[in-house]
């Protein structure tokens, strides 16, 4: 065990964001990291209690609310090891479960912390940070590298889908235990949402390539600007791999149809943050101007919305304003969402202060959405606004809002299923096999949207399926 006192001999301390009037001039990482020193007093701070909710990640409510590592992390241990110093086997650890903890130890909202036993009447400790930590001594000191070569080599091919999270973690996986991988990826770079749709600042994308680097090195093989299904058919992959693991994702973006939808100046989030990343990695990480004197107004208050706040602030824009079609959550946990539940309480993300503070008054307006586009010359000038009851506008509360760019951010409601439909997939077991015996799916491409650390646990549950079903082909091979 850690220090049993650690919890109150030392404040909990977060890794520090840098403040927002600096860190809006670039698209550098807004997050700092402590000395190694603060971290192990952090990790300290563990007190492995008899029964750690953190690293289980459970249901509640009738699956309303998770609490937990969804992916259960040995959380526990590793901050022990941390606190001893002994960061190679901490690194151990974590891996055994979490195969990308360079992803979750940037983005993931942490859910274990929530449901931290310390978390009854404080904070909980840190472990999204103290997981950033081993990781980045992981690739330090090249314990990743070593950690990725399988010790057998069997003649299997295996295809991935797909190079989100999940595909990723899969591929992994299935590398590590000997298959040969080949992740087949339509965009120019690999890695998902987490290359293009988390921006910069979130997840930097040299920490992604780095990734990207050390799977190659292990012998994982890439093919990007490969979209199956168009550049190569579902039969060929069938032919060529013993199996196939599907983790496309859940990209069906919703629209919202309304007059002037087509207008320009309205996309989809993911197409704006998209193509403000290749502006990143083509022309560096410093703000500019390429929304100056633009008014911007995203719909949808997730997470998506805020990162496209953030993204519109450090482009120069003149104002970001944000519409909300739900009610506007309590500021305390309501008495039926206890801990250690998921707090469904009203929360600012790091994008809203940014935009708060710059440009004042009201950022949200909640119950409301957009009703039409109007413009002039093909361009977006106005956007009609509403106020809803249950999701439906209520006539007569419409009103005109001055618009050059509006953003889309309203989720996702699934996956491309002509991929499914070309693979001769029509049902999805939970077990990640299909009703096609050669063919499994994993990630949001099965559960739905969802988080970068569901993603990696679904690539490695599939990856461990597709293993035992080729367990005894494997083993002939390998000997
Ligand atoms: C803007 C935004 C911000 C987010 N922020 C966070 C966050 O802070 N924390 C967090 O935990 N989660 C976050 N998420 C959610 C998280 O990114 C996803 O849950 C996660 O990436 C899902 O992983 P995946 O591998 O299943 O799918 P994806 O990451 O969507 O990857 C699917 C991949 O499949 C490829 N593909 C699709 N079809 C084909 C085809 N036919 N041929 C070849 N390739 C194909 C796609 O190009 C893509 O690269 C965010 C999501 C968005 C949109
Ligand atoms: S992956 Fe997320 S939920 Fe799991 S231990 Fe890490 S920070 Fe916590």
């Amino acid at each position: 065990m850690a220090d049993p006192f650690g919890f109150m001999k030392y404040t909990r301390i977060d890794n520090p964001m840098r403040p927002i009037y600096q860190r809006v001039k670039d698209f550098e990482e807004s997050e700092d990291t402590l000395s190694d020193e603060e971290r192990r007093k952090q990790a300290a701070r563990c007190m492995n209690c008899g029964v750690p909710h953190c690293h289980s990640g459970f249901f509640y409510g009738g699956g309303r609310a998770v609490g937990g590592c969804p992916n259960d992390n040995l959380i526990p241990e590793w901050n022990d090891l941390i606190y001893r110093s002994e960061d190679k086997r901490a690194f151990e650890r974590l891996t055994l479960t979490n195969y990308m903890p360079d992803f979750t130890g940037h983005v993931c909202p942490a859910p274990c912390e929530i449901s931290c036993n310390e978390a009854l009447h404080n904070k909980g400790i840190t472990i999204r940070n103290n997981e950033r930590f081993i990781i980045d001594q992981g690739f330090k000191y090249g314990w990743v590298e070593a950690s990725g070569r399988p010790t057998k080599r069997n003649d299997i091919e295996v295809a991935v889908v797909g190079s989100g999270p999940a595909g990723l973690a899969a591929a992994w996986r299935l590398n590590q235990l000997g298959y040969r991988v080949t992740v087949f990826e339509r965009d120019d770079r690999p890695g998902g949402l987490v290359m293009y749709g988390i921006p910069n600042m979130k997840l930097p994308k040299e920490d992604v390539a780095r990734r990207i680097a050390v799977m190659e090195k292990v012998g994982i093989k890439f093919q990007v600007n490969t979209t199956v299904g168009v550049d190569v058919t579902a039969d060929e992959l069938k032919q060529r791999f013993a199996r196939v693991i599907l983790a496309i994702g859940a990209r069906q973006a919703r629209d919202l149809q309304a007059p002037g939808r087509d207008l320009n100046g309205v996309y989809q989030a993911v197409d704006f943050l998209t193509k403000a990343t290749k502006a990143v990695i083509a022309e560096g990480t410093a703000a500019n101007q390429k929304l100056a004197g633009k008014k911007v107004v995203v719909i949808g208050g997730g997470d998506t919305g805020n990162d496209c706040i953030a993204t519109a602030v450090r482009l120069g824009a003149a104002d970001v304003r944000q519409l909300e079609i739900t009610p506007a959550a309590p500021t305390e946990r309501p008495d039926n969402n206890p801990w250690p539940e998921w707090p469904r309480i009203r929360k600012s993300g790091y994008g809203q202060a940014e935009a708060q503070e710059l440009f004042g008054g009201v950022l949200t307006q909640y119950e409301t959405t957009a009703v039409g586009f109007k413009g002039a010359a093909g361009q977006l000038q106005t956007l009609v606004t509403s106020k809803v009851d249950h999701f439906k506008p209520v006539a007569g509360t419409e009103q005109e809002v001055p618009a050059d760019l509006v953003l889309l951010a309203m989720g996702f409601t699934g996956a491309d299923t002509s991929v499914f439909d070309a693979f001769g997939v029509h049902e999805v077991y939970d077990d990640y096999r299909t009703d096609n015996d050669q063919v499994y799916v994993a990630g949001d491409a099965r559960r739905g949207p969802s988080l970068v650390i569901w993603g990696i646990r679904e690539g490695r549950k599939a990856a461990e399926a597709v293993n035992q079903s080729l367990q005894a082909l494997a083993t002939v091979q390998a000997e």
